[in-house]
């Protein structure tokens, strides 16, 4: 016995048909499930230069290998499909009850391919699977379309159902737009909210009941009680928090970051992402003014941004599925000044960087209303964020003007400008329908490319490549490009790679200068770095569980107990590997040119900032893409994986279904 279902559920909305089919063992011996079987069938099923908003485009939303064993943090799922933004392949990530919902229905992922008529949602519970009329759903934003979806069906299902679905960013099609679940989070990037939009398809709603398989669940169960224990072990006086600013600020001067993963995971515990924000701001990580400023006000800064002010009005922690740190909140925001909602998921890390410093807004408020603004619509905070900035830049550089910003004045930090834009590329109204694709297509068609933050269609998360060089490899050679889940090196001494895989560097203290140098040794940090986070994605595990490093987090032995396998760290370093490079075949296939993928001038340092904790730092960049593609065995200039790469990893020996 192994953890996976075994089957997938293969759905045709055009024809209106759904089938189950069984996937061969050899399938998920070579690349798990989660990303690594959506990224095996999505190479095999889409054609060449498939329309990312057409019928040929396929839909997938997998579980990981993982989810169901009783193995902690394992409880994230991911969409993938081609991505209407980049062109190439693209995927986001979330977390809450949906991914043991697949495997409850009987299935390790779902593909839809087609477009349906009208607007449909997919139901099934595992014995019944149908597509099902949604017209009194579409138009709804996606926390009140999933609130309806319960009230008609709680109670009439064997169980309450998982519900995955858009709001109306992704029915009108905004490329930038993501599908939601559980109230508002999101799996926001690569514009998946859009392809679900251009299949008509509002919803996909879940609710079986089917038990999930584990080879030694006695082990598995054994592995997480002595996770928990150390988890349990961590703790600090409340408060703390306020001194998180000091800590950015000795960061920002210091030539090395040591990261150690039980304090991350007791600041994710304890404050959630948002613990990131006044480390960020001060250590030259998170951007400031559209990624050109220097963080003068950076005391001002943490007294906004700090997370205890979040802390002090949350008033529930949740958790994902099968996860012991809850590092998400519900906050109370009635009241507040700019706030029309009672309350809020809390604001990611991410979000209240995109409309905070990157803006130079210092209204915390504002980020609450805008954070529940953009969950309902379903719409990528990331992507909104680097797009006002680009707009704001535009506007004091004179390449708009008030004419074509429907008479708002676009200036830094004016809350209400930004509120009253942000509105507009939610309803796709006025100037606000040119910015809801994106600021790679706002700036094709006004001008100010030179401000626009964007890595091969994709504006990137919020953390610059300047500070950690080696996010700027992953940036610009990440199949998905601009996704900062993949690769940071300040993690890479946290994670201790070194042991369980033989070809991985020694996990040192993180020393910046080290990051700018193009070296085999930082090559195969690079490498390693996304095998095990691709490894970690067909796991289904969560990313702060990576951060942990992997004496805390066990991977490999979960896996081993999941499955029945007995294989060492390599072998499954290789099965990331595996993964990585069908992502990247998958590009290929679709005409996605690696070697045009650029990081915009500003993040590399050209030219360098005067000031600040990254004064006079410019990247590498090229070069060390070139190294990071050699060591994966693919062509350093094209990065096209070469065939013997395809061969050595069994590639071309996979069965097509
Ligand atoms: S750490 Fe946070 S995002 Fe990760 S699984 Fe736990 S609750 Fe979900």
């Amino acid at each position: 016995m192994t953890s996976f279902m075994g089957r997938i559920l293969r759905v045709d909305l055009s024809a209106g048909t759904a089938e189950s089919v069984a996937i061969p063992q050899e399938i998920y011996e070579a690349v798990l499930a989660g990303k690594g079987l959506e990224a095996w069938y999505l190479y095999n099923n889409i054609p060449a230069g498939a329309d990312p908003l057409g019928p040929d485009n396929i839909l997938a939303f997998a579980a990981g290998a993982l989810c169901g064993t009783g193995a902690f943090l394992t409880g994230r799922w991911t969409v993938a499909c081609k991505s209407p933004l980049t062109g190439g392949w693209g995927d986001a990530n979330c977390g809450g009850l949906f991914a043991p919902a697949i495997k409850q229905c009987g299935y390790d992922a779902i593909f839809l391919s087609g477009v349906a008529e009208k607007p449909v949602y997919l139901f099934s519970d595992g014995r019944t699977t149908e597509l099902r009329d949604a017209s009194a759903y579409w138009g709804l934003d996606a926390t009140e379309a999933e609130k309806a979806l319960h009230r008609d069906l709680d109670g009439v299902c064997r169980k309450k159902p998982c519900v995955a679905v858009i709001g109306p960013a992704g029915e009108k099609l905004s490329l930038i737009a993501g599908i939601c679940n559980e109230g508002g989070r999101i799996a926001a990037r690569s514009g998946v909210g859009a392809v679900m939009g251009s299949k008509r398809l509002k919803a996909v709603v879940l609710a079986g009941t089917r038990s999930m398989p584990c080879a030694d669940p006695e082990k598995v169960k054994a592995l997480s009680k002595e996770l928990g224990r150390k988890l349990l072990k961590m703790t600090l006086p409340t408060g703390l928090g306020v001194f998180i600013g000091a800590g950015g600020r000795m960061m920002g001067h210091l030539p090395s970051m040591p990261l150690d993963g039980s304090l991350t995971s007791y600041m994710f515990r304890e404050w959630g992402t948002q613990s990131n924000t006044s480390l960020a701001i001060p250590s030259g990580d998170g951007p400031i003014k559209n990624w050109g400023g220097t963080p003068r006000d950076v005391r001002l800064m943490d007294a906004v941004y700090n997370p205890e002010h979040i802390n002090k009005i949350e008033t529930a922690k949740y958790h994902c599925y099968s996860c012991p740190l809850g590092c998400g909140g519900r906050l109370n925001i009635r009241g507040r000044k700019y706030v029309s909602f009672d309350e809020t998921h809390k604001p990611e890390y991410e979000t209240i960087e995109a409309f905070g410093p990157l803006l130079m807004n210092w209204s915390l408020d504002s980020i609450y209303q805008l954070n529940e603004l953009l969950n309902r619509a379903g719409m990528d905070t990331i992507s909104v964020g680097n797009t006002v900035a680009w707009a704001i830049e535009c506007y004091e550089n004179g390449i708009l003007t008030r004419e074509q910003t429907d008479g708002l004045e676009l200036k830094w930090g004016d809350t209400e400008a930004i509120l009253a834009l942000v509105g507009k590329m939610i309803a796709r109204e006025g100037f606000g329908d040119a910015l809801a694709d994106g600021v790679k297509r706002a700036s094709e068609r006004f001008g100010g490319k030179e401000y626009a933050m964007h890595v091969g269609g994709q504006e990137p998360g919020m953390h610059d490549a300047r500070n950690d060089p080696q996010l700027g490899v992953h940036f610009v050679a990440e199949p998905a490009p601009g996704k900062h889940t993949v690769g940071m090196s300040i993690e890479y001494g946290a994670m201790s790679l070194c042991d369980i895989c033989s070809w991985a560097p020694p996990a040192t203290v993180h020393a910046k200068k080290r990051d700018l140098e193009d070296t085999e040794e930082m090559a195969l940090i690079s490498k390693a770095n996304a095998c095990y986070t691709m490894l970690v994605d067909g796991a289904g595990g969560c990313y702060y569980g990576q951060m942990m490093g992997v004496h805390m987090w066990k991977l490999i032995e979960y896996l081993n107990a999941a499955e029945g396998w007995e294989l060492d760290g390599d072998a499954y370093m290789e099965i990331g590997e595996r993964i990585q490079t069908l992502r990247q075949l998958f590009n290929v296939k679709q005409g996605y040119d690696p070697a045009a993928v650029r990081l915009p001038d500003r993040m590399l340092g050209v030219p360098p900032l005067p000031s600040g904790p990254l004064k006079g730092v410019t990247l590498r960049n090229r070069e060390q893409v070139s190294s990071h593609w050699r060591a994966f065995g693919w062509d350093d200039k094209t990065g096209v994986p070469l065939p013997e790469t395809v061969r050595r990893l069994g590639i071309d020996k996979l069965t097509e279904v």
